[in-house]
């Protein structure tokens, strides 16, 4: 697709409101139009992303008087919104639920003068500058980048799934654990991470049941043995799981096991399915651009959000394999703006 100047704008859906200076969404269109002209008229901050971190990054940078500007990709509010009640968001005495907290979010970087743009970034060119990021086809210029893209779960791709997901079905085991008090639940996968989630899974359930497709698991020797030894654990090998079975409004009742060598079915009480087959961070745009460990989550420079490219910065679960939770993503999320700030300070763009 060609990206001659004059095109772009037709693509995006500018969605910001009136900020603290009395802009509305027209002059902030005609804003963002400017981008792609002069090389100084670029945004001063663009944020890739409008999760937990894409958000808090844009609250503070918007505080910050540099008017950021975000791009919210196809989930607008991350990971959050495909799920009901979050209760370990400290400040939300009586929890929340997921979607309806993203919208405070948004509403707070907004307030500030934070700007949207609907739509997803396809390639970005980080070897000029102002750097170009292409949405949907039309050219962003920015002096300073915040990828926050997030890293998604993998899933089953069950339609039952989808729709139960957050009523009986979870793809995070310390977020969701101590909805299942007393209850069985299922954990399907091999690897570290399903072993990691069903033995923190007992602490809660009077039972654990590890599905995994193959008849020996992935996981490292230790995270096995932990698991073997659990009492409340067992194992169903060589099956998958092809149904879940409930409805959002009593959740989950059994789900239909497949045997993968016999093709046999069978179906399984349970009152809840952990889905641990992995994340994928939401990097492929980056490839061959910024480094990635071999999992592909993005490297940053030790207790900072840099990047191996200056003025890029990461945050969030795009750059954590490790604890992937939405108050970690918030907190490396301010540390990107003010990396972010300093670095434009320092160059004399701030
Ligand atoms: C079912 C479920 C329940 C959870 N419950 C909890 C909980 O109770 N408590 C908790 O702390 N954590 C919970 N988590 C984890 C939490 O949601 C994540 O840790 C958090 O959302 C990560 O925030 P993030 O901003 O890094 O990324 P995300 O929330 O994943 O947001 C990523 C953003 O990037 C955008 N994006 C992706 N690719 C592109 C692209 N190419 N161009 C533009 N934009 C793009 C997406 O549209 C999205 O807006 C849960 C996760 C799941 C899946």
């Amino acid at each position: 697709m060609g990206l001659s100047a004059a095109r772009p704008l037709l693509h995006l859906i500018l969605k910001g409101r009136t900020n603290p200076d009395g802009q509305d969404s027209d002059h902030q269109t005609a804003q963002v139009a400017g981008k792609t002209g002069m090389a100084d008229d670029a945004n001063k901050v663009v944020i890739l992303g409008s999760g937990p971190a894409g958000l808090t990054a844009a609250l503070y940078t918007a505080r910050a008087n540099l008017a950021p500007l975000v791009v919210e990709g196809t989930s607008p509010g991350g990971q959050l919104t495909i799920t009901t009640e979050v209760e370990n968001y400290p400040g939300f005495e009586k929890g929340i639920q997921g979607p309806e907290m993203m919208e405070v979010f948004r509403r707070q970087a907004e307030r500030f003068g934070t700007r949207f743009l609907s739509g997803e970034v396809s390639e970005t060119r980080f070897d000029r500058r102002p750097f170009e990021i292409l949405v949907d086809g039309a050219v962003v210029r920015a002096q300073s980048v915040i990828i926050s893209t997030g890293a998604s779960a993998k899933l089953l791709n069950l339609e039952s799934e989808k729709r139960l997901m957050g009523y009986g079905v979870s793809a995070c085991a310390t977020c969701d654990g101590a909805f299942f008090k007393n209850k069985e639940v299922v954990v399907v996968g091999g690897g570290d991470t399903a072993m990691e989630e069903a033995t923190f899974l007992t602490r809660f359930c009077t039972g654990v049941t590890v599905v995994h497709r193959r008849d020996s698991l992935r996981a490292s020797k230790i995270m096995q043995d932990r698991a073997k030894k659990n009492p409340k654990i067992a194992f169903v090998w060589d099956s998958i799981v092809d149904e879940i079975h409930g409805e959002p409004k009593d959740g989950v009742h059994g789900v239909r096991l497949k045997n993968v060598k016999t093709g046999a079915t069978r179906e399984f009480k349970t009152n809840g399915v952990f889905m641990a087959i992995g994340h994928q961070p939401n990097t492929t745009v980056f490839k061959g651009l910024l480094e990635m460990d071999d999992l592909g989550y993005l490297k940053v420079r030790p207790g900072s959000t840099y990047t191996n490219i200056e003025g890029v910065f990461a945050a969030g679960d795009v750059a954590d394999r490790i604890y992937r939770q939405a108050v970690t993503a918030a907190g490396t999320g301010c540390m990107a703006a003010i990396d972010a700030e300093r670095w434009l300070e320092a160059q004399n763009a701030g």
